[in-house]
């Protein structure tokens, strides 16, 4: 039997004998998971050098800073989101008690991106641990140090039969998704999340979606320029844009446009000096056929700012693209790479009738000072979650639940989201003996008295 079946019975029969359930069983993996980030943050960030040269400071904030949060925060509310909740009963339950009991699904999949991969995969095992599931992780092939480093350290860790990572490209996740799971828990591009889908719908399987798209940045005339340069900036070319929230392209109000973008590329130095790539301290695009694809875009528009590459070390510097319109290939896809297309508006509600014709995005931000400004744009575009006056951060708090919706997602986790995605929640009715209402058993009188 291939190795993966194999661990799949193990879990199976692992969840069944009921072990991953117990509170203290839960806690006590949790601190685990914690020790193993916390002894390992030097390998950890030497992995993501090699896969993708980020620095220490961006491995550190984005991929471990966070994760410990995330488990603190789960640590500290277990127990209350784990017991069963009192709910009122109703009149036609007269004498009952109901309760909502949160149980574990049972053997869940984790499929997770290379562009946070240690992050991307270990977030959503803090809510399949917590809820009281086993699960299985593979991460992906495109960030292979990361992906052996984790194998190693959940293999020693934890034991197979309860948490196990499984390597591997395109073939072994489809070979992993025609097995039968309790839950999928996918993050990655929009077409692979259709793909998931349709494999889940064979078992029924129910799956949280974690998916990308166009995410707009607009910069109303009102914007307190300078914050919105720098904020957004740093939202685009952290990772090297390589960002599933990364603003991927800025409306700009066309009264404040020249301004704005010189405000952009004075925070452009300020953050990543003149020359990131002559530094080193710049992510590297994942793979050839990635930095290919975005080199091909810098004909687009004009260029206004950056446009060097450097194709032996895959790096793009941050780059401005100014007046870009809809039809330029740019336009066409999510970037996801460190090239920040600029449009101009001078109509709010032109823009927002053309953001809201698309499918809806992950991720929009809104830099103005205006309340009308922001419920207009509010009230009449859905997209995952976002940000006013800033870019990315709505994603680092565990009080907001951070997901899409429509081509963006299904689901969100984070916080107590991560907890509820991974648990189903059994309704109980729980019925007094001491009597017995007639009226729910047919009869003339019954009818009478209920109507
Ligand atoms: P991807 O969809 O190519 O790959 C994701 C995972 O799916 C990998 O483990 C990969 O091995 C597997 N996979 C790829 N093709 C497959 C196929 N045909 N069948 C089965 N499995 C397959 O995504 P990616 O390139 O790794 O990541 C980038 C995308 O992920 C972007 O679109 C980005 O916006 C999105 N993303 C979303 C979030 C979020 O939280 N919403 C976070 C990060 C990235």
């Amino acid at each position: 039997m291939e190795k993966y079946k194999d661990v799949i019975q193990k879990q199976r029969l692992y969840f069944s004998k009921g072990e991953t359930k117990e509170l203290s069983f839960r806690i006590s993996a949790l601190e685990k998971l914690q020790k193993l980030i916390k002894t390992h943050e030097q390998d950890i960030m030497v992995a993501l050098k090699e896969d993708l040269n980020k620095t220490e400071f961006d491995s550190y904030l984005t991929e471990i800073a966070v994760l410990i949060e995330e488990i603190k925060f789960t640590l500290k509310n277990i127990q209350k989101w784990a017991k069963p909740r009192k709910v009122k009963s109703s009149l036609s339950t007269f004498g009952s008690k109901s309760f909502i009991y949160p149980e574990p699904y049972g053997v869940t999949l984790i499929i997770s991106p290379w562009n946070y991969p240690f992050q991307l995969a270990m977030a959503p095992l803090i809510g399949s641990i917590a809820a009281g599931n086993t699960a299985i992780i593979k991460p992906s092939e495109l960030t292979p140090h990361t992906s052996a480093l984790m194998a190693n350290l959940i293999g020693e860790y934890f034991p197979e039969e309860y948490i196990s990572v499984v390597e591997g490209g395109i073939e072994i996740s489809d070979r992993l998704l025609a097995e039968k799971w309790d839950y999928i828990f996918f993050t990655g591009s929009v077409p692979v999340g259709r793909i998931i889908m349709q494999a889940a719908a064979k078992h029924l399987t129910p799956v949280t979606l974690e998916l990308g798209g166009k995410s707009p940045a607009i910069v109303h005339e009102d914007a307190h320029l300078t914050h919105a340069a720098k904020r957004l900036v740093w939202g685009k070319f952290v990772n090297a844009g390589q960002t599933c929230v990364a603003p991927d392209y800025t409306y700009v109000h066309s009264n404040i446009k020249e301004l704005f973008i010189a405000e952009v590329k004075k925070a452009i130095k300020d953050i990543y000096t003149s020359d990131p790539m002559e530094t080193g301290n710049f992510t590297k695009i994942v793979s050839d056929k990635h930095f290919h694809r975005l080199t091909a875009f810098l004909n687009n528009g004009q260029l206004e700012y950056g446009g060097r590459t450097d194709t032996e070390k895959r790096m793009i510097e941050p780059t401005i693209l100014n007046d870009i319109s809809w039809s330029d290939p740019i336009m066409e896809d999510e970037i996801f790479g460190p090239i920040l297309p600029i449009l101009e508006y001078s109509d709010l509600d032109s823009i927002i009738m053309k953001i809201k014709d698309r499918p809806k995005p992950l991720a929009l931000y809104l830099f103005t000072e205006s309340d009308k400004v922001q419920e207009a744009v509010l009230k009449h575009i859905s997209f995952g979650g976002g940000c006013i006056n800033d870019t990315v951060l709505h994603l680092s708090s565990p009080h907001l639940p951070f997901g899409g919706v429509g081509d963006s997602g299904m689901g969100a986790y984070h916080g107590k989201g991560s907890f509820d995605i991974f648990s189903h929640e059994k309704s109980m009715l729980k019925q007094s003996t001491k009597f017995d209402l007639p009226f729910r058993y047919p009869s003339e009188k019954a009818l009478n008295t209920i109507k």
